[in-house]
């Protein structure tokens, strides 16, 4: 078994090796190998050091605050963003937060490190409403059915089977492979595709 809520919370915010700030965990990322040692850079310094490496000058990091989206139900979704510069790309990331965790939705786009953060913060932006305006879920009599012939999801780990079998996110909606396999159950007999996409491809 994995780390429980109390132990997560314990350990919500790491210092950065560069800046000293601490930061949430998720704004951290590992650096290096056991010859030159591990570092752990926030978003921002991993950032600027990517971009004196890919010779990016004029790469200028911005943080995103949070912007709450209304999903087609009327329910607020809080995103939280991360600008992760990997050469020859940028990636932004949105997630939702749970006991401090990304956690529920959670997006990505990945751009060209020349262009427009902004232009690129607004397409996100723009793909998370699409998402946020469907639903494949509904409750029905029988608890929460598929609601059309679609569903388009994640896989994630699931804790509680040491990942042994995914748990999916469906709607930002944690579901165990035991409830999906029972909504299936509904269309017993007929078949199924089940495609794979990157996490930041349009599903
Ligand atoms: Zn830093």
């Amino acid at each position: 078994m994995g780390m429980s809520r109390t132990e997560r919370k314990k350990t919500q915010g790491t210092p950065c090796s560069n800046c000293r700030k601490i930061v949430p965990n998720y704004d951290i990322i590992n650096l290096g190998s056991i010859e030159s040692g591990y570092r752990k850079l926030c978003g921002q310094c991993f950032n600027a050091e990517s971009a004196k490496l890919g010779g990016l000058d004029k790469f200028e990091h911005l943080n995103f605050e949070p912007v709450r989206i209304v999903d087609c139900e009327g329910q607020a979704h809080d995103f939280h963003f991360g600008t992760h510069l990997f050469l020859p790309g940028v990636a932004l990331n949105a997630f939702e937060l749970r006991d401090g965790e990304p956690a529920g939705y959670q997006f990505q786009i990945i751009g060209d490190p020349e262009e427009d953060l902004l232009a690129l913060f607004g397409r996100l932006v723009e793909k998370i409403r699409r998402a946020l305006s469907i639903k494949h879920l509904k409750r029905g009599s029988l608890g929460l059915q598929i609601a059309d012939q679609v569903v388009r999801g994640r896989i994630d780990w699931d804790q509680d089977e040491d990942g042994r079998v995914p748990r999916l996110v469906i709607d930002g909606r944690e579901i165990t492979w035991d409830q999906f396999g029972h909504m299936l159950m509904t269309f017993e007999g007929w078949q199924f595709k089940l495609e794979i996409l990157d996490k930041s491809d349009e599903s």
